[in-house]
């Protein structure tokens, strides 16, 4: 659906869903009580503090519910780089040892096990983790595992199954974590079961505000809290919590889930649409990876011969909003480290496009990407050989 931006009356082709989903009307509904009227802290006592806490324990089942954990295992937290943050250091400081994840990993996972002296593991040309660089690195030593279930750049979904297997056979003291953030609109994450001890999920993915997401810590898991204080969340995440981006994730997680199978379906197809329309039309493109093995939602291609930057600024100006890689390295001059543990030459990283659709794709929009997209790379591509 072409959308209208706040601060314009022009309708916007957004396909940059993976960095932020617009908020869903329903998620809205449901925060804008506790942003009014419903302003209790929910650690006091009073009629409205117990308004508020209430509020919370709901969604708290909710969110349970839906990533098929317990109640008391969901840890509410200010999104997804604070729950990979915690996964992460808060294991390794309740139980020292060894971290290991793979080079693929959000830079919310990379940095802390990096920080933490911890193992990368590399992966494939398809940005999967290569098995038999993994298992040696197992053993009593490692205290957690990080592998995320789908990458934000190419949607590239890992077999956590196999690694989880892996792990319990050679490292059984670890605790497996898998980042979720991307994975949870187009999987069913409650389907992990008993496979992953933590997971992390952040709502602005999936239509609830930025700034909330969530932990699960399976209940035999040790971890030792980063924010110390006030002792919520069960002493694991001190700080008030942020009732109406609880409220609104509980919300948008719901529709979002009730809609998850007919949605896939129809993103996917829209999503082929695209890709096969491109591939057919733009010579030297090149998509990164087998579709069939990523999330129904992410289009990532790479282009010979242009640099991305130059390319979403002229798809911008045909008010189509997309990005070279993830959003937080966007504009940065090192091509992606996705790309580069996948062996994509500095050349072609440096002409990645991710167009990722979410739950207000149209038809429209892929027809606007399909009627710019073309000629756009051409013109480029153009003027680079008249400047040379
Ligand atoms: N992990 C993945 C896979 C992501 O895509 C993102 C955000 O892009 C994060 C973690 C960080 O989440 P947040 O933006 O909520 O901090």
């Amino acid at each position: 659906m072409s959308r209208d931006t706040p601060d314009s009356d022009k309708a916007v082709h957004y396909l940059d869903h993976a960095a932020s989903t617009p908020v869903r009307p329903v998620a809205l509904e449901a925060m804008l009580p506790y942003l009014t009227t419903q302003y209790g802290n929910p650690s006091g006592a009073h009629r409205l503090a117990r308004t508020a806490n209430k509020a919370i324990d709901e969604s708290r089942e909710l969110m349970a519910d839906l990533l098929g954990a317990q109640p008391g295992e969901v840890v509410f937290t200010g999104g997804g780089t604070e729950a990979d943050n915690l996964a992460v250091f808060g294991t390794l400081t309740a139980r020292p040892g060894r971290a290991v994840c793979s080079a693929v990993e959000h830079h919310a996972v990379i940095e802390p096990v990096e920080s933490l002296g911890g193992s990368v593991i590399p992966v494939d040309h398809d940005g999967r983790i290569r098995f038999e660089a993994l298992e040696p690195l197992l053993d009593d030593d490692v205290s957690l595992v990080s592998i995320m279930l789908a990458n934000n750049e190419t949607g590239m979904i890992q077999s956590l199954d196999v690694i989880a297997g892996m792990v319990r056979e050679h490292a059984p003291q670890a605790l497996l974590h898998t980042d979720a953030v991307q994975a949870f609109s187009w999987l069913d994450v409650a389907d992990l079961g008993q496979v992953a001890d933590l997971v992390s999920v952040s709502a602005h993915k999936f239509g609830g505000p930025q700034g909330v997401g969530a932990l699960v810590v399976r209940n035999s898991a040790a971890l030792a809290a980063r924010a110390v204080g006030g002792g919520q969340e069960r002493g694991r995440r001190s700080g008030t919590q942020n009732v109406a981006g609880i409220v609104a994730m509980a919300a948008a997680a719901q529709e979002m889930v009730n809609s998850r199978d007919v949605e896939v379906k129809r993103i996917r197809a829209l999503r082929d649409r695209l890709l096969d329309g491109i591939l057919c039309t733009v010579p030297g493109s090149l998509e990164t990876g087998p579709r069939d093995l990523k999330t129904a939602n992410i289009a990532h291609l790479c282009f010979e011969d242009i640099e991305s930057e130059s390319l979403l600024f002229l798809l911008e100006k045909a008010d189509i909003y997309a990005s070279a890689a993830a959003s937080c390295s966007s504009g940065a001059m090192e091509p992606s480290h996705v790309l580069a543990a996948m062996g994509l030459s500095r050349q072609l990283g440096f002409g990645s496009l991710r167009l990722s659709l979410g739950y207000t794709t149209s038809e429209a929009d892929i027809d606007a990407v399909l009627a710019v997209l073309p000629d756009a790379v051409k013109r480029l591509r153009d003027s680079e050989e008249n400047r040379g």
